[in-house]
């Protein structure tokens, strides 16, 4: 059995009107979306640096860089493919995936099983592998310390 290693991903997108939300390669109803060069999907974003960190291949801006016009608007899940397609480059697979995501609105929970099998389609594995968990900050004053990170992060992927 080869070496099995594990990554972290962390990414922050600002919801915008005039948007569509995309969130775990799923489309859902909102009155806003995420702003960013691609389609914005954080879930996928997070999902990407957690299999480039634990490849040890650098970071999803690394490879997709969000001044590169031809990945402007692109569904996230082609740079999912793309990442799992990176990492067999050196070798390795995905064996799971956990992901949570922190969002107030919408409500995630329903959405739930449906980006499961998503991501699980474009990884090429079991749903079974891929954990999505859902949560709100709404009890800790974190959103509001984290406004001045998420203006800088405007551009970000
Ligand atoms: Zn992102």
């Amino acid at each position: 059995m080869g070496k099995i290693r594990v990554g972290f991903g962390f990414d922050v997108h600002r919801l915008v009107e005039g948007r569509e939300l995309w969130l775990g390669g799923i489309h859902l109803e909102h009155s806003m979306g995420l702003l960013g060069h691609s389609d914005a999907d954080v879930l996928i974003h997070a999902i990407c640096d957690a299999l480039l960190g634990a490849a040890n291949m650098r970071d999803i801006g690394y490879h997709f860089p969000d001044t590169g016009e031809e990945f402007r608007d692109i569904d996230s899940k082609i740079l999912l493919r793309k990442t799992v397609e990176l990492i067999g480059t050196k070798g390795y697979r995905v064996g799971n995936v956990d992901a949570t995501v922190c969002a107030e609105r919408p409500k995630l929970k329903p959405h739930i099983p449906a980006m499961q099998v998503c991501l699980a389609e474009v990884m090429g594995i079991d749903a079974d592998d891929v954990s999505v968990k859902a949560t709100n900050h709404r009890k800790v004053r974190f959103y509001r310390a984290r406004r001045r990170y998420f203006r800088i992060r405007d551009r970000a992927y």
